[in-house]
């Protein structure tokens, strides 16, 4: 079998982070070095390694996705929010297992550095 991801290791609780969200399919904890007031990362607990390895049976997971990152922004209370999904290195991933970051809490700018 292979080795769990990092954030396999957070969702399975052998890991320890401020857990925000969680169902069967999909977890939300904040990042460990928060790029604004507000980042939650919301994790698959399939751990599709990036967003060109999503195939098409796993459109309604990826879909999930975005409806745990709503339910966050409402509980963080934040009305303007930037989700971002980072694909590959030279994109700024770092962690290869698909994530979507929930940021929030103060002004962003466009386009993105
Ligand atoms: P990426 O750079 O792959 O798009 O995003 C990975 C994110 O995971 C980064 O924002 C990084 O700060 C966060 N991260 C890395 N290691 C840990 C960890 O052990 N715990 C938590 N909560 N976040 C982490």
């Amino acid at each position: 079998m292979a080795e769990k991801t990092l954030f396999q290791k957070i969702a399975d609780r052998e890991i320890p982070a401020e857990l925000l969200y969680e169902d069967p399919l999909a977890v939300a904890f904040r990042d460990l070095n928060p790029a604004a007031p507000t980042h939650v990362l919301v994790v698959p607990r399939q751990p599709i390694p990036r967003a060109d390895a999503i195939e098409e049976g796993d459109e309604k997971l990826v879909g999930h996705l975005f409806t745990v990152a709503r339910r966050i922004a409402e509980k963080e209370g934040l009305t303007d929010y930037r989700l971002v999904m980072n694909c590959g290195e030279g994109a700024g991933q770092s962690v290869f297992h698909l994530h979507l970051h929930v940021l929030g809490g103060r002004p962003f700018s466009w386009p993105p550095g």
